[in-house]
């Protein structure tokens, strides 16, 4: 620090004066200067030893500010500042009435003149200890008269106010909240409120208490405003709501956000919108085959689409979990334009997916609501749209918006679901056969056993029916399992009783993928003692499709066991026959979509053709008329199923038949 002259002229004259004086040295907390009186109100031994004092040993952060403070308002104002002071000599406290004043130190910088009025004898302890606390304190203090201009703030309020003698409509960021302070202020006499204000750093977010009490000096009502600092908890609430609302993976609103924003939308006054509930139909089955990773990519990939196409609309997009998205659309009151925004959701997630260099294709089901047409509030609008895309995914019509009719129809299924789980244990399934006939010899070639349910009140229910509910709810796994030991028991009685001939049973995508399956085979294989080539498992094209090494894996080992593999339904998929090669595959099952224009024979033609290329036993579904028969057996099929031959039927009916058969009598032409 550089030395202060002594013999400074303004100096000499203070010498004099019979009030203690000093400077002091703001910078670096130090008396660079003393007069007698000062030098004996510090109870300082000599000038020296006074100058030596390090003050900023027992200062608090509010003496320092408020000292920095002081030195700004006397410098920018050219003005004194009077204020009562305690200060400590000798560690007594003695409190003082002092007048500070810029003071021009060496090297351009400015300290404080401090002269000692008067001592503050007539305060009481109470006020002394009240005064302290004003300057200590951390919390912000205000005074503002009733034009709510300011009349008195405290060392920290000077601090972050922005201007000098901000107003406390300055001081509040937002005029609504004045409003209410006004309001509140009117009826109960105080208010607390947390607000945004406007300081010298910037806007904060404050707590605050404001009451209305009389001013001290002119008697008139006056509001106090206290208040402390709150933007880090509200930066902190503000971070933890963002994690609480957001979807990790995709990064959209969760269903936490989804239900406020509908509520928010759901209040009086506000305009009509629309709720598009989006469900991708199979996506378990990419989960599961081609792992959690792939999975995860895809939901990322459909909700970005997702995003990009309702971007227009302001649409409001958000996962609700699993392969469930909401989409709301603000404003949109009219069936034809919601509808409009649904086919375009439906165009844009029609084209295939590239995840990791799989292709993958998705079917998405949407169920719509208007609100308030079809419901008041958030929770029923889900709930209906919810069952508006199960009537969307089991029409497969794309989109479906709500009505009253679907309700009763989820009941139904509610309640098979419920009976399905009961199902099993009350012995209510039973095994239908379907014989399938050699093309060429005109012989059984092998039977398919189709599931049955008979439900106690609703009689025989159809596995299209009930097989996609199991799936869902993973009864298919028990169902499946019964299914197979009764099917290859049944196959091990025929062939006791000599018709040894295949038996095909229909399996799951969720049941192969299921854990354990082969393992389940194996021991049922060997539990029931029946020869493993003498059984064919029914797979969906579906489930090749994913293109997994899971499901390669799986079929590999079930190969190996010596069962046989068939495509159930070939061609109602994706058609493409390039992919069969990878898989140890017998038999190709061709839907019989196929043979029900036998004018359009082309792609048969070609299955047929490609098959046989693959090495492949052919087999037609739904085989019903003699053209049908000729034309097959002109092009080569394997085996022929269809009603031209049976029904499924019980298995007396099977074992009759299979007893019965001729040829001749079911009019078959063999060479
Ligand atoms: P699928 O395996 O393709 O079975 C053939 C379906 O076509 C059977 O229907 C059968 O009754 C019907 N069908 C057979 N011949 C003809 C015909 O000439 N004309 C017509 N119009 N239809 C014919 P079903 O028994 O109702 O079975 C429907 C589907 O349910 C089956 O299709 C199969 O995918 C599934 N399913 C049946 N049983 C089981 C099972 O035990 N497990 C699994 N996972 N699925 C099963
Ligand atoms: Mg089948
Ligand atoms: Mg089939």
């Amino acid at each position: 620090m550089d030395k202060l002259d002594r013999e400074d002229t303004r100096l000499a004259v203070l010498n004099d004066i019979q009030l203690p004086v000093w400077i002091f040295d703001v910078d670096d907390s130090r008396i660079r200067w003393a007069n007698p009186p000062a030098m004996a109100h510090w109870r300082a031994s000599d000038p020296e030893e006074l100058y030596a004092r390090d003050f900023s040993a027992d200062m608090s952060v509010s003496v320092r500010e408020r000292l920095g403070q002081i030195r700004g308002e006397c410098v920018a104002q050219s003005r004194t500042v009077s204020e009562n002071w305690t200060l400590y000599p000798d560690n007594i406290p003695r409190t003082v009435e002092a007048v500070l004043s810029a003071f021009k130190l060496p090297g351009e910088r400015t300290g404080l003149m401090v002269q000692i009025i008067d001592e503050v004898r007539h305060a009481t302890s109470e006020n002394l200890r009240s005064a302290q606390a004003l300057l200590h304190t951390s919390a912000m203090i205000s005074l503002y008269d009733e034009k709510l201009d300011l009349l008195y703030s405290n060392p920290r309020a000077r601090t972050v106010a922005c201007c000098e003698g901000q107003s406390l409509r300055d001081l509040l960021v937002d005029s609504a909240d004045l409003h209410v302070i006004e309001q509140q202020i009117e009826r109960y006499g105080s208010c607390d409120i947390e607000a945004q204000v406007c300081t010298n750093s910037g806007n904060a977010w404050y707590s605050m208490n404001v009451r209305s009490s009389p001013d001290s000096i002119t008697g008139k009502q006056s509001l106090l405003v206290s208040g402390y600092d709150i933007t880090a908890r509200r930066n902190a609430q503000r971070e933890v709501y963002k994690i609480a609302s957001t979807d990790s993976l995709t990064g959209l609103p969760n269903r936490m956000a989804l239900m406020e924003h509908l509520q928010q939308l759901c209040e009086p006054g506000n305009g009509r919108f629309a709720l598009l509930f989006l469900d991708l139909d199979r996506f378990k089955l990419v989960n599961d085959s081609l792992g959690h990773a792939v999975g995860d990519r895809l939901l990322q990939a459909v909700s970005d689409r997702l995003k990009l196409c309702v971007e227009e609309y302001r649409g409001f997009v958000s996962r609700l979990g699993g392969d469930e998205f909401v989409v709301l659309l603000d404003g949109f009151e009219s069936r034809a334009a919601t509808a409009l925004v649904a086919q375009t959701v439906l165009d844009s997630l029609d084209s295939n997916f590239d995840i990791e260099g799989h292709q993958m294709g998705i079917q998405p089901s949407i169920g719509i609501c208007l609100y308030p047409t079809h419901g008041d509030c958030g929770a029923m609008l889900m709930q209906h749209a919810d069952v508006a895309m199960y009537a969307a995914k089991q029409a497969r019509t794309g989109y479906r918006f709500f009505n009253a009719r679907m309700n009763d129809n989820l009941q139904s299924r509610l309640q098979l679901e419920n009976d399905l789980a009961e199902a099993i244990r009350r012995q209510e399934f039973e095994l239908y056969y379907q014989p399938k006939i050699c093309a060429r010899e005109g012989s059984i070639s092998g039977m398919e056993a189709l599931v049955r349910w008979r439900h106690p009140t609703k009689g025989l229910v159809s596995p299209l029916e009930f097989i996609s509910i199991a799936e869902e709810t993973g009864k298919i796994i028990s169902i499946g399992h019964w299914v197979m030991r009764e099917a290859m028991l049944q196959q091990r009685a025929w062939a006791q009783q000599g018709h040894d001939f295949c038996v095909s049973i229909n399996v799951s995508a969720v049941q192969i993928n299921s854990h354990g399956f082969v393992q389940s085979v194996t021991e049922c294989l060997r539990e029931v003692g029946c020869a493993p080539e003498k059984i064919e498992f029914e797979i969906t094209e579906s489930l090749l499709l994913a293109d997994s090494g899971y499901v390669l894996n799986i079929l590999q080992n079930l190969s190996a066991l010596g069962v046989r593999l068939a495509i159930d339904d070939f061609g109602t998929g994706y058609s493409n026959l390039a992919y069969l090669q990878k898989y140890p595959l017998h038999c190709l099952k061709i839907d019989r979509a196929f043979l029900v224009d036998m004018e359009q024979t082309a792609i048969l033609e070609m299955i047929l053709k490609m098959g046989k290329m693959l090495g492949l036993s052919i087999v037609a579904e739904g085989v019903e008329t003699d053209r049908q028969i000729r034309w097959l057996q002109n092009h080569h099929c394997d085996e022929l199923q269809g009603f031209y031959f049976s029904k499924p039927v019980p298995v007396a009916e099977a074992t009759g038949y299979i007893e019965t058969f001729n040829p001749v009598r079911v009019n078959l032409q063999v060479a």
